[in-house]
């Protein structure tokens, strides 16, 4: 019999690289800027593999809903309690969660009309640059997911995470449909650090960051995920994809080695619009890496929960957003993990039996 008393944790060790990512790409049909914290393939698959995942985390999310000054028109808050769903059943598999903050209601009909935003010059995206510059400096916080709603009078807009990752973006009125219920999961998922399907396919060939049809180039190329298809951009000046029965049928696009795409329009990071409702287990290994080491994610999640383990301790992963306290026997030859946001106990009396394996990590979460 030997006695236990260890606390170890996972702290921030993110090491940067460049990539080819870096000023050719969109987010959602606006220009982005550099993206200096995009996690490689191999950061992922490391963090992955060493079975330090925090197996559940709770981000707490604010949304903004831009209104006539005379709060008359946008969203509800039931409106917002069924996007609130939305992303919660999306995410739900991959135990991710949101916890909602009091909706802030901004009611300025400068903000409404188009004629404040307006004062940008570039185009379409004025709305980006709104958000960024006007929007996020006045309402925004770092310990959160903040998400700004763009009202229907600004149009038929897509959504835009601004940034990859980022602590806030933008979703638009116009898609709160059940039709486009994986809209506000896109953007979140931009938020924890995952790219589009189709990243980088507009490229001209030969080029290292367009991904090839074979997977060969998967790890370092494209979405940097290797469980998810090339994808030459669905309906979206690149390719032909069935929205009413969700099938993908084209076979003009070609990638660089002239092979025809194979894409997966239910990827919520693709443009398969309806059809969108998965994440891949790579793209929920980025966003779990991301919440735990990222630049944003650790910093958006809940300390909410504290958990106590006693007992026989058997086989199995035991966590909490905030505390693990452990107090009890684990078994003989037992695996087992702790996790928790900021303190892992294990308190006098907690043994650990001949041929076992005890691994601990923290997190992290804000506690504010
Ligand atoms: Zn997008």
């Amino acid at each position: 019999m030997k006695y236990l008393i260890i606390i170890s944790s996972l702290v921030c060790c993110v090491f940067w690289s460049s990539n080819p990512l870096q000023a050719q790409s969109q987010a959602c049909g606006d220009p982005a800027p550099d993206w200096p914290n995009i996690l490689t393939a191999a950061q992922v698959n490391q963090y992955a593999a060493s079975n330090f995942q925090a197996p559940s985390f709770n981000i707490r999310i604010k949304f903004h809903i831009l209104r006539q000054t005379n709060g008359t028109t946008g969203p509800s808050v039931a409106d917002i309690n069924t996007q609130l769903g939305y992303l919660n059943a999306n995410f739900a598999s991959h135990n991710i969660s949101f916890t909602l903050d009091p909706t802030n209601f901004i009611n300025n009909s400068n903000y409404v009309t188009g004629s404040y935003v307006g004062t940008y010059s570039d185009g379409s995206s004025r709305y980006v640059p709104f958000t960024r510059d006007t929007l996020y400096p006045q309402y925004g916080a770092t310990n959160r997911l903040d998400i700004f709603v763009w009202p229907s009078e600004f149009g038929f807009l897509a959504g835009n995470a601004i940034n990859i990752p980022n602590d806030y973006m933008a979703i638009s009125e116009v898609k709160f449909s059940a039709l486009w219920s994986a809209h506000i999961s896109h953007e979140a998922g931009h938020c924890l650090n995952l790219l589009h399907t189709h990243q980088s396919a507009n490229l001209t060939c030969p080029n290292a960051a367009k991904e090839e049809v074979d997977g060969g180039n998967c790890a370092t190329a494209g979405d940097l995920c290797c469980d998810t298809p090339a994808d030459p951009k669905l309906n979206n000046g690149g390719s032909v994809y069935n929205t009413s029965t969700c099938t993908y049928s084209d076979t003009v696009p070609r990638d660089c080695e002239n092979a025809i795409y194979t894409p997966d329009g239910a990827n919520i990071m693709s443009y398969g619009n309806q059809c969108r409702s998965i994440f891949s287990v790579e793209q929920r290994n980025r966003m779990h890496a991301e919440l735990s080491f990222g630049a944003k994610g650790p910093n958006m999640l809940v300390c909410n929960t504290t958990l106590a383990v006693t007992g026989t301790i058997t086989d199995g992963l035991y966590s909490a957003n905030t505390t693990v306290n452990c107090n009890g026997d684990v078994n003989s030859g037992a695996n087992v993990q702790f996790s928790a946001g900021t303190t892992i106990n294990f308190t006098t009396g907690t043994k650990l039996s001949s041929g076992s394996s005890v691994k601990a990590s923290l997190g992290g979460c804000n506690p504010n």
